[in-house]
């Protein structure tokens, strides 16, 4: 986070570009994750297994309320310093996720 204050500093724009696209590429990602096993952290490889081969059940790498936290920090960021865009498109994820 002090890597976006020190850029604030210098360019707003800039730094309203930068967070909405940590936004879009987190928000992808979150989508795409991979399921891991609780038990011996792999990756699953077949998506129709519904537990890993060493019999542990599996579970997304990032859950739904850290996923909607982290937005809701770059909302508070967004609301704070009147970015339009970005605050609309963080408010967007967060009602997306949260139905
Ligand atoms: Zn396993």
């Amino acid at each position: 986070m002090k890597f976006f204050l020190l850029l604030l500093l210098y360019d707003r724009e800039l730094m309203e570009n930068t967070l909405l696209q940590i936004v879009q590429q987190r928000e992808r990602l979150y989508h795409l994750q991979d399921l891991v096993c609780l038990r011996c952290n792999q990756v699953k490889a077949a998506h129709l297994a519904e537990q890993c081969g060493c019999a542990g059940s599996f579970s997304c790498k990032e859950d739904a309320t850290e996923f909607c936290e982290k937005m809701q920090l770059i909302l508070n960021i967004a609301i704070h310093q009147k970015f339009q865009l970005l605050q609309e498109c963080t408010e967007w994820i967060l009602e997306v996720e949260k139905s």
